[in-house]
């Protein structure tokens, strides 16, 4: 008998998971809310990396789903992954050149390019440093329309994805049993919680504490317009990437500005910096702004297991959830169906102390 499982939630951490999980034999249903596809991951500036700040476990993780990404738009052809890399030049020049001299310790260095290589890459960009760096692995992907293609390829194999279904909680006094809804219990072996910001209350429902923080960030997305930047760039205060469909979508950084206030102004001035940084730009106008929450555990890192040894209970809580879903939704599936932990998971119980 195939495992029944149960995934709440269908971003993008949920549609990896439940696309793994009907690819190793389960019999997959995800809950979803409210529409397919996800909260954060729609709100998402969806930069797919590596990048600095992150201690050498975090970052061997982050490497590694990066390869996962390769893995898996193999393997599901209507996966779009742009990988155009990263440019960076945000820090300041002894962080930046301490950051790429930990990279290359790493065994990943980063290149360094002069302004005349800045510009051969991106000839529209104004007010180019002497320097920057190029995280040529780097890439980005559209995240609804990803979700959305591994909901569809979970569904292929079978899954049944529901939208408009809110778990409302956790059944099962130990044990996990399933989940109940607006139309009574639904019966699982294994119920995975992928729900996002609400993951912390619908864990509650079993007794669980697993603290997160849920840090808010808004994107200026510009008009349409044709091609005038090949990748990601990432500056002080202002970091840009164009979309599939044209948009140049901007954020003071990867995760947002913080839009306490004016969230309209904030977004305008975002578009005013765009404008003044991409020749082409001007007078291109703001279209839209987002605003999202990032599911991110207390800590600052991912929360992926079982919650206090809990039969029938799994869960994955992250930020930077789009560079790493293919490689948790991948872990999830494995230990949900076969027992094993992948060893890059260490770190990440959900059990540990500054999580509780
Ligand atoms: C502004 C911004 C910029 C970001 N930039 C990046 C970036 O550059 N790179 C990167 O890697 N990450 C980035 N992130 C983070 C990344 O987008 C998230 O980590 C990721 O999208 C989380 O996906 P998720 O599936 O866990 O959550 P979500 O996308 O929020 O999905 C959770 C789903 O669960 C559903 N749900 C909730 N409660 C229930 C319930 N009771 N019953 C049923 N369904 C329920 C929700 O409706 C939702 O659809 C950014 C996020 C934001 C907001």
């Amino acid at each position: 008998m195939p495992k029944r499982v149960i995934v709440i939630g269908s971003g993008i951490i949920g549609a990896s998971a439940a696309w793994h999980l009907a690819k190793g034999g389960a019999d997959v249903t995800v809950l979803e809310a409210g529409e397919t596809g996800g909260l954060a991951t729609r709100n998402s500036w969806a930069w797919i990396n590596a990048s600095w700040g992150n201690p050498e476990p975090y970052f061997r993780l982050r490497q590694h789903a990066i390869a996962e990404w390769h893995r898996l738009a193999a393997e599901i052809p209507a996966l779009a992954v742009n990988w155009c890399g990263g440019l960076i030049w945000d820090l300041p020049e002894a962080e930046l050149a301490a950051y790429a001299e930990q990279r290359r310790a790493w065994g990943h260095p980063i290149r360094r390019l002069t302004r005349a290589e800045i510009l051969q890459r991106e000839p529209n960009l104004r007010d180019v440093p002497e320097h920057a760096f190029l995280a040529e692995e780097e890439g980005v992907l559209e995240p609804l329309a990803t979700s959305q293609a591994l909901l569809a390829a979970a569904t292929a194999l079978g899954a049944e994805v529901l939208s408009g279904a809110p778990v409302k909680w956790l059944e099962g006094e130990g044990r996990v049993t399933g989940v109940m809804t607006n139309d009574g219990v639904i019966h699982a072996d294994e119920t995975l919680v992928t729900a996002g910001v609400h993951t912390e209350a619908l864990l509650a429902s079993a007794g669980i504490t697993l603290k997160l923080t849920a840090p808010a960030g808004l994107l200026a997305h510009s008009k349409p317009a044709p091609k005038l930047l090949n990748g990601l760039v990432m500056t002080p205060g202002l970091h840009i990437r164009q979309t599939a469909e044209g948009r140049i979508v901007a954020g003071t950084d990867f995760a947002g500005a913080d839009p306490e206030g004016d969230a309209e102004a904030l977004a305008a001035s975002l578009q005013h910096k765009v404008e003044a940084m991409v020749t082409g730009a001007e007078g291109l106008g703001l279209d839209f702004l987002t605003a999202g929450h990032r599911p991110t555990p207390a800590d600052g890192f991912p929360a992926i297991g079982r919650p206090r040894g809990r039969a029938g209970l799994y869960t994955i809580v992250t930020h930077s959830g789009v560079t790493l879903a293919a490689a948790l939704g991948r872990f999830a599936a494995e230990e949900l169906l076969t027992g094993r932990r992948d060893a890059l998971l260490d770190p990440y119980h959900p059990d540990r102390p500054a999580l509780s």
